[in-house]
């Protein structure tokens, strides 16, 4: 095929693909194409919300990647899972439903962002969920009914969950109600993305219903490897399917859509991004923009692990294996049971000291020991426990990502330069003290054996901090290597649109300029509705008709 098949080609069909996919199509009006490298999500483990761990680890689905070197962190390698697969992240991850704080919206206006205060945003994250849980009178304004996103409330709360929200209040931390309403401050319930029993990752939400739309195509196993460029216009795509190599043409755009490290990495293979890196790879430049691949941010995380005496979280111990079956089998008749459970049940949003303006770190409580991406499971065999995960919300550190060559199928080259700042680390090391006292508190002692890690010997600040230097992963939310704004380093203007470019824009997580305080994928998603309606606007040439959509 070679002519201008389709007006919207989409690269990329994880958690913003999804939602292009779905709302560029749906006025049967224009007709779309989505490319997705990895297959359909087919795969059973990715509906079962504890299927996670397997995901995560990347038996299937998943592009596995690694950083590079870390200095600041030990000189180790760092593992970067992200999905491959229909759904893309949102089909791997945790499930858990988060926005991020209202100022980092607003501070993403103040960066030159204009149209995305939180106030501007929220009719978008309004539009995307269909609200499950009860809302609080004062909250009622913060959610959406009928929208594609199913967010779940949480059902039984597995005994350890309970424990770590009695701990936390016997502490004196401040309780929410809702993390995405009026505060997001506190320790509570974190809500999911589940409908029935089942994990609703994006691809769910958006893309099954709008599959059979005749206008729609999705390809799989579609590799894209080169956005096509006639003068300063984008037309179409070169994807690589088995080993066809194929092109196709877009009349009116083609949106990145692959990801905070995929997208960069397609934009410098084909000839967009800084001159000294496309040179090193022979890559003949087309567009110069400094900013490709830059200021890349991500959330820095470590687990304080207890050792339980109770048998009442997960584990794969084998005194587990009965329970484990019997889930097995209430989930398969009755998407019923703790199967249904993503783990992460509860969490909170604190401030590290007294002076912060926001709540700088981000708890998930976990009724299961850590088991480092699912690499390492030897701790989950043994034990039976509970971990406070602990990531620092706003990091100053600013990686990179790049090119390792022009194979277009090779790993992009991924360098986070993780705790370059110490004030991260200094956060995270008063984020273990804090999280210790929680665990210490009475709501715990039925439950607790020994603290496991970092363990009863790492005491001192300096102690704490080399700790965290040496076992500090990624919580699997890098963003802002395409980032949003009009200066220097921008890569898409506040339309989404590549700076200099007619007919490309870039919408996923690589596009925020700042990282949120929170989860990524809604974010995301909000991103993704957001861009969906500029583009339906641009399309319309009519200033009102896509932002109407979201009113
Ligand atoms: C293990 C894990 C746990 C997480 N937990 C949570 C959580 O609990 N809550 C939360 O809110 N967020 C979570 N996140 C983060 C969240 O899922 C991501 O921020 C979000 O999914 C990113 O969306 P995206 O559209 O930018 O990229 P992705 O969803 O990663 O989608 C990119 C898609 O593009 C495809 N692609 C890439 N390159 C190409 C190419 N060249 N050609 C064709 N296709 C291509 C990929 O295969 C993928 O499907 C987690 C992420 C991971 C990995």
């Amino acid at each position: 095929m070679k002519d201008t098949d389709y007006d919207y080609l989409i690269a990329g069909g994880g958690s913003a693909g999804c939602v292009l996919a779905n709302r560029l199509s749906a006025d049967g009006k224009h007709r779309v194409c989505l490319l997705e490298a990895g297959p359909r999500d087919w795969n059973p483990l990715i509906r079962l919300p504890t299927g996670l761990i397997p995901l995560v680890r990347g038996w299937w689905c998943n592009w596995k990647y690694w950083s590079e070197p870390q200095p600041h962190m030990g000189g180790r390698r760092m593992y970067q899972p992200r999905g491959k697969v229909l759904g893309g992240s949102s089909s791997i991850n945790a499930q858990v439903y988060i926005r991020g704080n209202a100022a980092d919206f607003d501070r993403w206006a103040a960066q030159g962002c204009a149209g995305w205060s939180y106030e501007e945003v929220l009719p978008y994250f309004r539009r995307m969920e269909n609200y499950e849980p009860a809302s609080e009178p004062r909250d009622a304004r913060f959610h959406g009914k009928g929208g594609p996103l199913n967010i779940a409330p949480r059902g039984a709360l597995n005994p350890l969950s309970q424990a770590f929200l009695d701990a936390a209040g016997q502490a004196g931390l401040p309780a929410t109600a809702d993390f995405n309403g009026a505060q997001q401050e506190g320790y509570g319930i974190l809500h999911r993305y589940h409908r029935k029993g089942e994990r609703c990752s994006n691809a769910a939400a958006y893309l099954r219903p709008a599959e059979g739309r005749p206008n729609l195509t999705v390809i799989t196993g579609a590799h894209v490897t080169r956005v096509l460029l006639e003068g300063r216009r984008a037309v179409g795509v070169r994807y690589r399917k088995g080993r066809a190599e194929r092109e196709l043409r877009a009349a009116r755009e083609v949106i990145v859509s692959g990801g905070a490290f995929n997208s960069p990495q397609l934009l410098l293979l084909s000839g967009i991004g800084p001159r000294a890196e496309l040179e090193k790879h022979g890559i003949p430049l087309l567009h110069e923009l400094p900013g490709v691949g830059q200021n890349l941010q991500d959330h820095l995380d470590l687990y304080v692990v207890t050792k339980a005496k109770t048998r009442e979280g997960f584990s794969f111990h084998p005194t587990s294996w009965w329970r484990a079956l019997a889930g097995l089998v209430q989930y398969a008749l009755f998407r019923r049971g703790y199967l249904t459970s993503n783990l992460a049940e509860t969490g909170a949003f604190l401030r590290s000291a007294p002076e912060e303006p926001l709540p700088d770190l981000q708890w998930h409580f976990a009724p299961v020991v850590n088991a480092y991406h699912g690499l390492d499971l030897r701790g989950v065999f043994r034990h039976y426990g509970y971990s406070i995960t602990i990531n620092e919300n706003r990091p100053l550190s600013r990686g990179r990502v790049g090119l390792h060559s022009a194979d277009p199928l090779a790993a992009p080259l991924i360098d986070p330069n993780y705790g370059a700042e110490g004030r991260e680390i200094e956060r995270l090391v008063r984020g273990i003290k804090l999280a210790r006292k929680v665990l210490a508190q009475p709501a715990f002692d039925p439950h607790r054996a020994v603290e496991l890690v970092p363990g009863p010997q790492v005491r001192s600040d300096e102690e704490l901090r080399h700790w965290v230097r040496h076992h500090a992963e990624t919580i699997y939310h890098p963003v802002g290597t395409c980032k949003m704004g009009v200066d220097p380093l921008a890569v898409v203007d506040p339309q989404l649109r590549v700076h200099g470019l007619q007919g490309l824009r870039v919408i996923d997580a690589s596009v925020m300029p700042s990282l949120i305080g929170g989860n990524t994928n809604a974010a995301v998603s909000m991103i993704g509705e957001k861009g969906a309606a500029m583009i339906l606007r641009d399309a319309a040439g009519n200033a009102e008709a896509g932002e109407a959509l979201a009113a």
